[in-house]
């Protein structure tokens, strides 16, 4: 009868810990907001826009220093507007509630999100993957 163990059989030897993500810096990050009051903001060269009340994400990447991106992007107030996101994010009313990180692809993730873009080209001035905005409107939750 055939056993399925096989003491005497040479397990290849695999360095797990290697192979896990964590040990992948993540590239991407996903900046959960909600906007508590509908407001009306300008944002950089696409115009001015009106955001209604409710949850939004944010997809981007950054593949160095990622975590000051995240830092600088949760802070609010003297920054100089350089991102479109920045602009929402310094309206009154607007805060980043959650943040996700990941090794997954920038437009890859985006895609992967809900919802409905309201303002085409948000934040994927840099996108080839056709997304028409990194930002996603969830509805109020
Ligand atoms: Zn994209």
């Amino acid at each position: 009868m055939e056993s399925s163990i096989h003491p005497d059989r040479t397990v290849p030897t695999l360095n797990w810990h290697a192979m896990k993500s964590r040990r992948t810096p993540p590239i991407t990050y996903q900046l959960i907001i909600d906007v508590s009051q509908p407001l009306t903001c300008v944002v950089g060269r696409l115009g001015e826009f009106a955001f209604p009340a409710g949850r939004y994400v944010y997809t981007g990447s950054a593949r160095r220093a990622l975590e000051a991106r995240v830092a600088r992007h949760c802070s609010k107030g003297g920054k100089t507007l350089r991102w479109h996101i920045d602009y929402l994010l310094e309206a009154p009313g607007a805060s980043v509630v959650e943040v996700v990180r990941s090794v997954r692809a920038e437009c890859v993730l985006n895609k992967g999100v809900g919802g409905s873009v309201l303002i085409a080209g948000f934040g994927a001035s840099d996108c080839r993957a056709g997304c028409g905005s990194h930002l996603k409107y969830l509805g109020r939750c």
